[in-house]
């Protein structure tokens, strides 16, 4: 193995090692946090450019249930669950706006494991309990996360 696949892979796996470790920190606050006190981020690299119908905004996506993607399926959980809001953000600045405006106390982020990796420490600062499900299949589009994941992480405390 070359050099510099070698060097990927092991950041790659410290991006695991890192948010496997704060999952498990914070779970049990992110446990005692109201539903109406957490919110959603989705990737909006898992939207299905070729329908999908939400509204877009400055740095973010509101879902609006075209059926096209699974972020349907986890909007009909976010609204059963009692869950503040779902945002598909662009990436990180969107996070740390919404976070600023909305005040929430609990946040589900669904992102690839560098990216959940930074917005653990983007939001270290915060007082948040934040919970983190990997994208199964990321990259720049028609990205997939697994729906019992999802639903297990978003019904924690519930
Ligand atoms: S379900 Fe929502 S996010 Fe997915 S394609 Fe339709 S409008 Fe877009």
């Amino acid at each position: 193995m070359k050099l510099c696949k070698l060097a990927n892979k092991s950041k790659e796996q410290s991006y695991v090692v890192f948010t496997t470790k704060q999952n498990k920190l914070q779970e049990k606050r992110f446990a005692s946090v109201s539903p109406k006190k957490r919110i959603v981020f989705a990737p909006h690299c898992m939207r299905n450019t070729s329908i999908c119908s939400a509204i877009e905004k400055d740095s973010y996506y509101i879902c609006a249930d075209c059926g096209g993607c699974k972020i349907t399926q986890i909007n009909k959980l976010v609204k059963k669950l009692n869950y503040m809001a779902l945002y598909i953000v662009k990436g990180g600045r969107a996070i740390s706006k919404i976070v600023k405006e909305q005040s929430p106390e609990g946040i589900v982020g669904i992102a690839c494991f560098f990216e959940g990796d930074q917005a653990f420490k983007m939001l270290k600062e915060e007082n948040l309990a934040v919970q983190f499900v990997s994208l199964t299949k990321d990259g720049c589009s028609a990205t997939d996360a697994n729906l019992i994941e999802v639903e297990r992480v978003l019904s924690l405390g519930c």
